[in-house]
């Protein structure tokens, strides 16, 4: 293999000296040397050292079906031989993506019936940034350009996207955010909810958005976008008041609303997609990750018929798209991914089997005395680690603390994620009930190292 041809000591040298990685500290990561990735096998990676992984991220969040799916692999090397590039411009079209069109019809709420192919979520959501403005354009009112998020939300690394989420850090460079997008504040109950309980602290936090709405000026505001469960955020689960709320507000100002279900989408939250686990009825949707389980870059944005249907009737020509919107191989991956999350029975998998036992393990998993809450919704998990669990005290670096935690996952094999003094978990949705109590021993071992 590839692998076998140099030392990790070796690899580790030439990534260090040619591979600028994304969001990450140069200096420091080539002093301490990447961790080589060689190879995969259903839920577990392994290193070039030798060393098994159980992978509680599915990779970045996308590797949905679990590594290894030959059906997927089978798909690309044929699309590949017989079509492997070309192009949705110019009054073309292949059959794998108009397939591809017509499954995502399918599968998505019935609001959608039509799709804008992309590469990756960020493209996905500059998409929606331009497809708005241009839908109030057409219908007349211009001045419906303001686009709201949300504080740490996460919506890509693109200009656009990067300033649709509300990651401070990536505002701080480079000019961000882009004109006429704003925030309000997430929906996290642990950190913001005071003492209200959940439910009543759902309804404030949807309310922000009325006040924002009203201090922007409602005839100036295009869209809302949030992700059902904010993800890169800390897999930030909201009260379930919080999204019939936001609906109503949507639909009383005749907002667009805009749901990035480029982690929640494809069975992720135990349905199809987080808006139905949420009960949101989105104007559109961006995709990604899931849709090909991250075996090759594809993303989009469904559009629903309210949209759709000004844009085709009215809109003349749409001055937007990429070399690979459409992209054949990309499509056919995604066509063998969603045949094998439906035989496989996967979004029932989440909801009926895994999910709920998750749900289990990780509420005993919150008398651990390191632990102030725990939250899941399907396979996503989060383990919001305290100082002082009686009093909600956070700890004082919490960064640092999350890193030792996640140190400790990384020495035990695992992968977990730290956000803060949030650690989570987004395991690949084939993982078994047995795999599920591997993984909690995992965790629990990391936090007792911590402790
Ligand atoms: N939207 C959400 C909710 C995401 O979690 C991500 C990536 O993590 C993106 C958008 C950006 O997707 P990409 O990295 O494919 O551009």
């Amino acid at each position: 293999s590839r692998a076998a041809k140099r030392s990790t000591k070796e690899w580790q040298q030439a990534d260090a000296a040619h591979f600028l990685h994304p969001f990450t500290d140069f200096a420091a990561l080539a002093k301490k040397g990447s961790r080589i990735i060689t190879d995969a096998n259903n839920i577990y990676l392994h290193d070039s050292d030798g060393n098994k992984i159980l992978d509680a991220m599915s990779g970045l969040w996308c590797v949905n079906v679990g590594y290894g799916q030959k059906a997927l692999v089978d798909a690309a090397a044929r699309q590949m031989q017989e079509l492997p590039f070309y192009n949705a411009f110019f009054q073309t079209a292949t059959p794998p993506s108009i397939e591809l069109a017509e499954l995502l019809a399918e599968v998505t709420p019935p609001q959608f019936q039509h799709v804008f192919f992309t590469s990756s979520g960020s493209e996905g959501n500059d998409t929606i940034v331009r497809m708005v403005r241009r839908y109030w354009d057409v219908l007349g009112q211009p001045e419906r350009q303001v686009i709201i998020g949300r504080h740490n939300g996460y919506h890509g690394s693109t200009m656009a996207g990067a300033s649709l989420g509300g990651m401070s850090g990536m505002h701080a460079q480079g000019g961000l955010p882009i004109p006429n997008i704003t925030h309000i504040e997430q929906p996290h109950w642990f950190e913001l909810g005071g003492d209200q309980s959940r439910e009543d602290f759902g309804l404030t936090a949807a309310r922000w958005l009325e006040e924002k709405i009203l201090a922007v000026g409602p005839e100036r505001v295009a869209a809302f976008i949030g992700e059902p469960i904010q993800g890169a955020g800390g897999v930030i689960v909201p009260p379930t008041t919080y999204w019939p709320e936001i609906q109503r507000i949507c639909d009383k100002y005749g907002i667009l609303l805009v749901s990035d279900e480029v982690i929640c989408g494809f069975g992720r939250t135990g349905e199809w997609f987080g808006c139905e686990t949420v009960g949101s009825r989105p104007d559109l949707m961006t995709f990604a990750k899931g849709v090909t389980s991250g075996y090759i870059p594809l993303g989009g944005v469904m559009v629903g018929e309210r949209i759709a249907k000004v844009l085709i009737e009215q809109g003349g020509e749409f001055n937007h798209g990429f070399t690979y919107s459409g992209h054949p191989v990309a499509c056919a991956v995604a066509l063998a991914n969603i045949g094998l999350i439906r035989q496989l029975n996967l979004v029932s998998h989440v909801k009926h089997n895994v999910g709920p036992y998750l749900a289990q393990q990780f509420a005993e998993l919150a008398e651990h005395p390191l632990v102030g809450e725990t939250q899941t919704c399907g396979l996503m998990g989060a383990v919001q680690l305290v100082k002082d669990k009686a009093k909600r005290q956070m700890f004082d670096s919490a960064l640092e603390v999350g890193m030792v935690c996640r140190g400790h996952c990384f020495g035990n094999g695992l992968i977990m994620r730290a956000v803060g003094d949030r650690m989570i978990i987004a395991p690949p949705l084939v993982i078994t009930r047995p795999q599920v109590d591997e993984m909690m021993a995992l965790i629990r071992r990391c936090l007792d190292l911590t402790l």
